[in-house]
């Protein structure tokens, strides 16, 4: 079978590896040198382009892609086992943490084999663990992923706190705007714990200030990804005609990556709307030079205007 490898970032190094098992298999193997973002970014565009009648997408769980893709896609999860406990001490060892008796936990894929494991040991430790109900993008209960903390929110109305087991800042971060309780983040990789306090608050009030100003914004650009997993074609067509109704002029600007650079020319409009990956709006909008909604937030907007 001719197929197409993707992998994100950082499983990159095992391609070769993996194609030349899949070569020996019998297989005719490309690798997709594009970056890979998430379970959402399906390699389509390189995959029709060397006809492939596959893309593996390693390193993810299955996505309810939005887009139809034509060409079959079989993701392979690669789980990484961790040690786990010298950081759920430091956790343990935590004043705050320490007062938390019922621990909401999530993690991310890579990890959420080891999940029962982590919670065996919290609970060893006198804390009562509670593994929230998965999201609509994640597979596994207890798995968060960046535009999906479904998991975090289902433990959050009876747990203390939040604990997310995994690497960096991306997951917690969307844990702790979501979540009412406290986040706290344990990284197994950096070896160290840190609530994600404040961020929540930081969010909702840039939000805030992003609506107040949209209200009086003119020209909006509406940025549609046609990735896969992203691809919000009828959503931002919606938006569009509802702004339009509230008196404000809009366009629906389409692209595969949505990158600053790409749109730095487009001095008409005063406002993006992303109906894209919705971090764009949360991690990446100061590179924008311009400020950037996400699809929720204009469909506020333009209810507001409506009223
Ligand atoms: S939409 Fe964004 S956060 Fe969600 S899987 Fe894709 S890249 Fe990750």
């Amino acid at each position: 079978m001719r197929v197409l490898l993707q992998f994100p970032e950082g499983l990159k190094a095992k391609a070769l590896e993996i194609a030349k098992r899949l070569e020996k298999e019998g297989n005719e193997v490309f690798l997709s040198a594009s970056p890979c973002y998430g379970a959402c970014d399906i390699a389509l565009a390189e995959a029709e382009a060397v006809h492939a009648e596959k893309i593996i997408h390693y390193g993810h769980a299955p996505f309810p892609l939005k887009r139809k893709t034509g060409i079959a896609v079989e993701y392979v999860e690669y789980p990484t086992r961790v040690d786990f406990k010298l950081v759920l001490r430091k956790a343990l060892a935590d004043p705050d943490f320490a007062k938390c008796k019922r621990i909401g936990l999530v993690t991310t894929v890579q990890h959420v084999a080891q999940i029962g494991e982590i919670r065996r040991f919290l609970e060893k430790n006198g804390k009562k663990v509670l593994i929230g109900k998965h999201g609509p993008f994640a597979k596994y209960d207890g798995q968060i992923l960046g535009c999906d903390p479904g998991a975090a929110i289902s433990a959050d109305s009876k747990a203390d706190c939040i604990l997310y087991f995994g690497g960096g800042r991306f997951h917690p971060i969307a844990a702790a705007i979501a979540c009412k309780h406290r986040v706290m983040a344990a990284d197994p990789f950096l070896g160290g714990v840190a609530w994600m306090d404040g961020e929540r608050e930081k969010y909702l009030k840039r939000r805030k200030g992003l609506l107040m100003a949209a209200i009086s914004g003119k020209r909006f650009g509406i940025l549609v990804s046609v990735k896969p997993g992203q691809f919000a074609l009828e959503a931002a067509q919606r938006l569009k005609k509802r702004l339009e109704e509230v008196g404000k002029e809009a366009a629906i600007l389409v692209s595969d990556r949505v990158e600053p650079e790409a749109l730095e020319n487009f001095h008409s409009f005063d406002f993006y709307v992303n109906s894209a990956c919705p971090r764009i709006a949360i991690d990446d909008w100061e590179r924008f030079g311009k400020p950037v909604l996400n699809l929720a937030e204009a469909e506020e907007l333009a209810r507001l205007l409506r009223k």
